[in-house]
C-alpha cells in the first residue's frame, strides 16, 4: 500500500454534486468579480472567526501584505515575525519597503517565542506577526500583552489555522488582523488562489477593502494608490460550499492526529500537543526526531509520503542572508527535525495504520 501526502480528488468527490451547481450558478450570472457569492462569503467566514468584517483577497500572501499596509507598514518600519515559517510571512513585509526582524520560536510550539520578540523590539517596531503554524495558534496571551505595552499592532498570520482556538477565541479575532490562505492544500482550500482578512475594526477594514481595489471606494474615484487583489465569485461560491463542511473536516483531522499521538506514544519523536483551552486543526501533523532524514527515506521506500515543513529558517536563506539575523537557534534546529506525515480528512485508517507501521517498524530497527 502507499499513502500519499494529500489527496485533494477524494475530498471533491464527495461534494462534487454540491460544488457544481453552485460554480455553474456563477458561470450563468455574468457577475464574475466582486457580486454576491463574494459579500455572503465574507459575511460567513468573517462570523465563523469571531471577527466583525472579512475581506476577500487574492491569496494569503495579499492577505498579510494588505493587512500590514493597512496597519500603516512601510519604509523604515520593523515587523517582528518567527524566522521559522513559509517565505511569504517575510516576504510581505520586505515588499512593503520594511524590514522582517526574525525571532525565534518556542521549542515546544514552534511559534513565535514571546520572550526572544521582545527582545528585538527596537523604536522602529512597528507590528508582531505571529504565525499560527501547523494549525496550532502562537501564545497569544503574552504576545499581545508585549504588543499591549509597545503599542504595536498585531497581525496573525492564520494561513494554516482556519478554526483553530485559543483560550475561547478563534484564529483571525485574537489580534488587529488575521490573515488567512485558501491555497487548495489549506484545511479551507480553493480552486486555485484566494485569500482572506479579518478585523473587528471597521477604519481597518475599510482601509483593506481599499487597498484590494485600486484604492476606490466608488468606481473610477481613487482615494490611495491599491492593488487588484480580489478573491472572485468562483471560487467564493466553492468555498460557501466548503465552509459547511469545515467543522466536520476538522474534526476528522483531530480524530486523525490523536489516533497517531496514541500510536506513535513511546517513541523517541517529540510529538505535536494541545493545552486546555486550545484546539489546533492540524493542518498539518509534524513531530520532532533526530532522525528526520533517516526516517523519511525509510518511509518513503516502504510508499508512505511525508514533507518537510520547512527544510531552511527565513534567515538562511539566500534573500536574507544578507540581515545577518542571530539567536534563532530553536529555529534552525527545527529545520534539521520536523517531519510532517500524511493527514487530510479523507485519509483512511487503513492508511493511517500503514503509517504508524511504517514509523514504528523504523524504530524497531527493521528494514
Ligand atoms: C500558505 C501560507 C501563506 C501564503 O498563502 P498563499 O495563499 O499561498 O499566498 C502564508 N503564510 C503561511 C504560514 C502559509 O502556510
Amino acid at each position: 500500500m502507499t499513502v500519499p501526502f494529500i489527496d485533494l480528488r477524494r475530498q471533491y468527490a464527495a461534494i462534487a454534486a454540491e460544488v457544481e451547481p453552485a460554480v455553474r450558478a456563477v458561470l450563468a450570472s455574468g457577475q464574475y468579480i466582486l457580486g454576491a457569492e463574494v459579500q455572503a462569503f465574507e459575511a460567513e467566514l468573517a462570523a465563523y472567526c469571531g471577527a466583525a468584517h472579512g475581506i476577500g483577497v487574492a491569496s494569503g500572501t495579499d492577505a498579510l501584505r494588505l493587512a500590514l499596509e493597512a496597519a500603516g507598514v512601510g519604509p523604515g518600519d520593523e515587523v517582528i515575525l518567527p524566522a521559522f515559517t513559509f517565505v511569504a510571512t517575510a516576504e510581505v513585509v520586505t515588499q512593503l519597503g520594511a524590514v522582517p526582524v526574525f525571532a525565534d520560536v518556542e521549542r515546544a510550539r514552534l511559534t513565535l517565542d514571546p520572550a526572544d520578540a521582545e527582545r528585538r523590539i527596537t523604536p522602529r517596531t512597528k507590528a508582531l506577526l505571529p504565525v499560527h503554524l501547523y494549525g496550532r495558534c502562537a501564545d497569544m496571551a503574552p504576545l499581545l500583552a508585549l504588543a499591549e505595552r509597545h503599542r504595536l499592532v498585531v497581525i496573525e498570520d492564520a494561513a494554516q489555522a482556519v478554526g483553530a482556538e485559543y483560550a475561547g477565541g478563534r484564529a483571525g479575532a485574537l489580534g488587529h488582523f488575521g490573515c488567512f490562505s485558501f491555497f487548495p492544500a489549506k484545511n479551507l482550500g480553493a480552486y486555485g488562489d484566494g485569500g482572506f482578512v479579518t478585523t473587528s475594526d471597521p477604519a481597518l477594514a475599510d482601509r483593506v477593502r481599499l487597498l484590494r481595489q485600486h484604492g476606490q471606494r466608488q468606481k473610477y474615484f481613487h482615494e490611495v494608490v491599491g492593488w487588484c487583489s480580489r478573491l472572485d465569485e468562483v471560487q467564493a461560491a466553492a468555498l460557501r460550499v466548503k465552509l459547511r463542511h469545515l467543522e466536520a473536516w476538522t474534526a476528522a483531522r483531530r480524530r486523525h492526529a490523536a489516533a497517531y499521538r496514541d500510536a506513535l506514544a513511546g517513541l523517541p519523536l517529540a510529538l505535536p500537543e494541545e493545552e486546555p483551552g486550545e484546539r489546533a486543526v492540524y493542518h498539518l501533523f509534524t513531530f520532532r526526531t533526530a532522525r528526520r532524514d533517516e526516517l523519511k527515506k525509510f518511509l518513503a521506500d516502504r510508499g508512505v509520503a511525508t514533507a518537510v515543513h520547512y527544510p531552511m529558517p527565513l534567515h538562511r536563506q539566500p534573500l536574507y542572508r544578507h540581515l545577518a539575523a542571530s539567536g534563532l537557534g530553536e529555529s534552525e534546529r527545527a529545520s534539521e527535525e520536523v517531519l510532517s506525515l500524511p493527514l487530510f480528512p479523507e485519509l483512511t485508517e487503513a492508511e493511517r495504520d500503514e503509517v504508524v507501521a511504517a514509523v514504528r517498524a523504523f524504530f524497531a530497527g527493521a528494514s
